[in-house]
Parts: C-alpha cells; sequence; structure tokens
C-alpha cells in the first residue's frame, strides 16, 4: 500500500479562502478581528513563527499587531501589558509567543490572557472545556490535526489512537480531541516500555516527539494513518518529521509529510480562533 498524502498547506490553503469571505462578511457588519501578538525577546525561530503569523493572517483580511518587547521584560510588566489588552475592546485575539524569557513564569502570562481572546487555546479553562467536550478554543496543532483528519472523512469512532508525546500543547490535547471523536486513546512517552509494539497496533498513529526519523516503518501498522507533527532541523538546514516517511508511506493508508503537513494548518486554526473570538466577543452568531 501506498499511502495518500494529506497535504497541510493545501489544506490550509481552502480554509484561508473560506475565512477570507467569511471576514469580508464580518468587515461589512464593521467587525474586523483583530490579532495581537506579543514577542518577547530576539529567539530567531519565534521571529519567524510571529512573521508567519501575521503573513496567514493579512492573507484571510484578519488584521493583527505585534508588540515586541525586550528579553530583560519583568513578569509583572508583561502581565500588566496582557490586563491592558484584555481590556481593549479593538483586541479579540491575544497570542504571546513562547518560549518565553526564564524571569516570565509561562503559567503566569498563560493564565492572564482573557479565556474569551485565548486564541491558542493554553488557558485553563479553555483545556478543561475541552476536557469535558464544552464549545471553547482549541490549542491550534491538535485542532488542525482534527481538521486534517476529517478533510479526508478518515474514521475516528472505535478506532485505536497512540499519541507518541504528551506535551501539553500536542500531545495531552490531541489525546483528549480523539476521546472526544469516541477513539480508543493511548499515549506513550520516553518512559513507555516496548513503544514500537504499541505503535505498530495503532489504527491512527500521532508523532509528537521532535527526532528525526524516530518513528520508523517498524512502528507503522499496515493501513495506519500517520500524523507527523515532529519538526526537526537536519544538519544541511532542511526540515524534517518525526516519521521515516519514505518507508512509512509505503505501508499507511495517510499520511502528513514535513514540511506542507501539520505546521501550516496550526497557524491557519490560530485564524479560525481569532475569528471565533471577534465574534464571541462581538456577540454574532454562526
Ligand atoms: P516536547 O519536547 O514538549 O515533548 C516531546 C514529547 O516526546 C515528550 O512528552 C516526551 O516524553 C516524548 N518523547 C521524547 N523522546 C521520546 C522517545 N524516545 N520515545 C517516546 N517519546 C519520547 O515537544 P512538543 O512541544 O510536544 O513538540 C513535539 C514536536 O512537535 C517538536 O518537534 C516540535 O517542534 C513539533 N511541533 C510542531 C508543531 C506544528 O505546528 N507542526 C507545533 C508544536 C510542536
Amino acid at each position: 500500500m501506498t499511502a495518500e498524502i494529506i497535504n497541510g498547506k493545501e489544506l490550509s490553503t481552502e480554509l484561508k479562502l473560506e475565512m477570507k469571505e467569511e471576514v469580508e462578511k464580518l468587515k461589512e457588519l464593521g467587525l474586523t478581528p483583530h490579532l495581537t501578538v506579543v514577542l518577547v525577546g530576539e529567539n530567531p525561530a519565534s521571529k519567524s513563527y510571529v512573521k508567519g503569523k501575521e503573513k496567514a493572517a493579512a492573507e484571510t483580511g484578519i488584521s493583527s499587531s505585534l508588540i515586541e518587547l525586550s528579553a530583560s521584560t519583568s513578569e509583572a510588566e508583561l502581565l500588566q501589558l496582557i490586563q491592558e489588552l484584555n481590556e481593549d475592546k479593538t483586541v479579540h485575539g491575544i497570542l504571546v509567543q513562547l518560549p518565553l524569557p526564564e524571569q516570565i513564569r509561562e503559567e503566569k502570562v498563560i493564565e492572564t490572557i482573557h479565556p474569551n481572546k485565548d486564541v491558542d487555546g493554553f488557558h485553563p479553562i479553555s483545556i478543561g472545556k475541552m476536557m469535558t467536550g464544552e464549545d471553547t478554543f482549541l490549542p491550534c496543532t491538535p485542532y488542525g490535526i482534527i481538521t486534517m483528519l476529517k478533510s479526508k472523512d478518515i474514521e475516528i469512532e472505535g478506532k485505536h489512537a497512540v499519541i507518541i508525546g504528551r506535551s501539553n500543547i500536542v500531545g495531552k490535547p490531541i489525546g483528549q480531541l480523539l476521546l472526544n471523536e469516541n477513539a480508543t486513546v493511548t499515549y506513550c512517552h520516553s518512559r513507555t516500555k516496548n513503544l514500537q509494539e504499541i505503535a505498530s497496533n495503532a489504527d491512527i498513529l500521532i508523532a509528537a516527539i521532535g527526532r528525526a526519523h524516530a518513528i520508523t516503518a517498524e512502528y507503522v501498522k499496515e493501513g495506519a494513518v500517520v500524523i507527523d507533527v515532529g519538526i526537526n532541523r537536519l544538519e544541511n538546514g532542511s526540515l524534517t518529521g518525526d516519521v521515516d516517511f519514505e518507508n512509512a508511506k509505503e505501508k499507511a493508508s495517510y499520511i502528513t509529510p514535513v514540511p506542507r503537513g501539520v505546521g501550516p494548518m496550526t497557524i491557519t486554526m490560530l485564524l479560525k480562533n481569532t475569528i471565533k473570538a471577534a465574534k464571541g466577543l462581538s456577540k454574532i452568531e454562526g
């Protein structure tokens, strides 16, 4: 079997076109969704992520602004800024780019963002609602993965989903979302024994580790759906995933590539969340 590729770049383009139309309609109603991104320090990867977010927002007509703060910003200063953004009626979504300098506690920052403006979906209230299946902002990468599966009408109910990685931003929430869709979920992590045996039983295998090509074809069951979240930079500068794509694709039924896989979907779902925030705060239905 050679897998069908789920191209996140193409799907993102389609979704952004749909969002552009929606934003145009909202603008006619006098509402321009606005995302404010806060960047603290000079981390080059963070700078490039932020640029990507601004560019994608502009493509859909969402307005965005970037607040850049020095690496020596104190926690109190950042929390004060977030409070001001919480109260600013022209700001619908607030995103503080992670990681933050060590003098600032990430959890304090996340908890200070108003849950109605939490477009990253990291606030404990958003996470709690996601767990109980209530309507809320879903964290962007897991939301993107679910959207990719649904775009191909891949059955989730009753399937065995194995998640490799248990971070708060990817592994844990994607497992919860798949559980909400009635999958049977197994979480694996760095302390898991018999990882290959467990992974090779998965109908849906999600790799979110951060180790290039750690998941070889031996970890993939014939016909499995393989989602590669990993972004790893090789010595030659190119990006690659956690999955040995070339060999795994010969066994999988569907597979996501890196690049052009989950990455573009993450940004796209941030835009979806920003529109949702704008409509929610303005009490526009639909
Ligand atoms: P993390 O470092 O917070 O978590 C990695 C997880 O992998 C941990 O739970 C750890 O237990 C597990 N792990 C580590 N070594 C393992 C091993 N040998 N066997 C099994 N499990 C192991 O990382 P993260 O933030 O969840 O990100 C994971 C990867 O996904 C990274 O490459 C990151 O760059 C990428 N990522 C991509 C997107 C995207 O939009 N595509 C978004 C977020 C993260």
